[in-house]
């Protein structure tokens, strides 16, 4: 089991919490099967999700966003593969942002620190969840990033140009903060230019803290990611 180190108030591992995002349909990898319930490795990938974060603190409240119609055959995946780490369902919403919503009012209000993380994201390390909590618990926002390895080009109306890639860094989750923070921000209406819960924060005038991620933390999103 990870231990935390972090001081009052927020030295209460009891505190911590982690809404895992499942809410979207899924469906850009082609097929009928929602990519979270894709089965990697014997299990679907959710289940994988979550197991990370039990792990690394079976205590932590653990809230799974997933569409209302996809609830009944998540309980049926539960029994068919013996899956019993406690979690509260909550449904999803039209965007990520309003997914987050429905997951943040289903949080104990006794949580001090919640993260968010997206579901198809099943390679995340326990190392990078500890220090996103860690850096969260002291700088109120912390959000996990690697270096971009690729050149990348800045596509413009007259054509494009090389950007350099040191200025740039790819963002992961979980994204984590201070509790009473990240409900303030999502008070604020829809804008489409919250792409993360970072943006989110960041537009109530919060500064956020980048933590090292893992590079195998990647984002399920086409067959050729599995
Ligand atoms: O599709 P996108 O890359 O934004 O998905 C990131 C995560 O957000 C996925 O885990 C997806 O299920 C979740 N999501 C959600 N509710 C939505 C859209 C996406 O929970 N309405």
């Amino acid at each position: 089991m990870s231990s935390i180190n972090i001081s009052p108030p927020w030295g209460s591992r009891k505190g911590l919490a982690v809404i895992i995002v499942a809410g979207g349909k899924g469906l850009r990898m082609g097929g009928d099967i929602p990519k979270q319930f894709l089965v990697v490795r014997g299990r679907p990938i959710l289940m994988h999700t979550i197991e990370r974060f039990h792990h690394f603190d079976p205590t932590m409240q653990i809230v799974v966003v997933l569409p209302s119609d996809q609830h009944d055959y998540w309980n049926q995946l539960c029994q068919q593969y013996g899956f019993d780490i406690p979690i509260t369902i909550a449904d999803g919403g039209k965007e990520r942002f309003h997914s987050v919503k429905n997951g943040l009012v289903c949080v104990h209000t006794d949580c001090t620190l919640i993260g968010v993380h997206d579901g198809v994201r099943p390679y995340v390390s326990t190392e990078v969840i500890q220090r996103c909590y860690d850096a969260a618990a002291t700088d109120g926002a912390a959000i996990p990033v690697v270096p971009v390895f690729e050149t990348l080009r800045h596509i413009t109306p007259d054509g494009s140009h090389t950007v350099p890639r040191q200025d740039y860094k790819l963002v992961q989750t979980p994204q984590v903060f201070q509790a009473p923070l990240l409900r303030r921000a999502y008070e604020q209406p829809f804008s489409p230019s919250f792409t993360d819960d970072a943006s989110v924060v960041e537009a109530i005038g919060h500064s956020i803290t980048l933590v090292e991620g893992n590079r195998e933390n990647i984002k399920i999103t086409t067959k050729e990611d599995l």
